[in-house]
């Protein structure tokens, strides 16, 4: 597949099309990423109208997006930026050129929510720190946290979480095939 059709597969599936966009910048304007991203919700949506699938996948913009649709509210047209932002990160995953960071964190996170049932922050940051080369990062915040008894060292695990691992396997599995598509 050409880059030119594997950004037109991402839009379909996205359900978004580029020429809706009329760069009014709305959506950069409300975006409350934007100041940290490279190019914004507007600038994604520019780079697929110029047809630069490189510039989509290796920018900060589709690792730092949340997903809190501020910009699909705030956009005259209904575009769904981050509807492609996601698609774009699948890619970008694909292709091996994910952040490093972003991919760590959500491995951590999703391995601690399969096992207890709900994020332990403890362990979160501990395995997120010790696996993205960060040992030190927050650890002075740490005392503090656990005198306000805003983490716990010992994990809740919740009722039924064998049942949301399984889901959350599926879930993943169901991923996997989507990717093969
Ligand atoms: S708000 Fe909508 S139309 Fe305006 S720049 Fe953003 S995506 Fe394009
Ligand atoms: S969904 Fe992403 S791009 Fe859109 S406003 Fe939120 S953070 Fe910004």
């Amino acid at each position: 597949m050409t880059d030119h059709e594997t950004l037109q597969s991402l839009l379909d599936k996205a359900d978004v099309r580029q020429y809706d966009c009329y760069q009014c910048g709305k959506c950069s304007g409300g975006c409350p990423m934007a100041d940290a991203m490279d190019f914004g919700p507007r600038g994604i949506m520019r780079c697929a109208q110029v047809g630069s699938l490189g510039r989509i996948l290796g920018s900060s913009t589709i690792w730092l997006c949340t997903g809190c649709y501020a910009c699909v509210d705030r956009c005259p047209h209904d575009v769904n930026v981050p509807a492609l932002i996601e698609e774009a990160r699948y890619e970008a995953a694909r292709r091996g050129i994910g952040r490093h960071d972003s991919d760590v964190l959500n491995k951590v996170f999703v391995t601690n929510l399969k096992i207890f049932g709900r994020s332990h922050e403890m362990i979160l940051a501990g395995l997120y720190n010790l696996l993205a080369l960060k040992p030190a990062q927050d650890v002075a915040a740490l005392p503090h946290m656990l005198a306000k008894g805003m983490i716990g060292i010992k994990p809740n695990v919740i009722e039924g979480n064998d049942e949301l691992a399984e889901m959350m396997q599926r879930a993943c599995d169901w991923d996997k095939l989507e990717e093969k598509k």
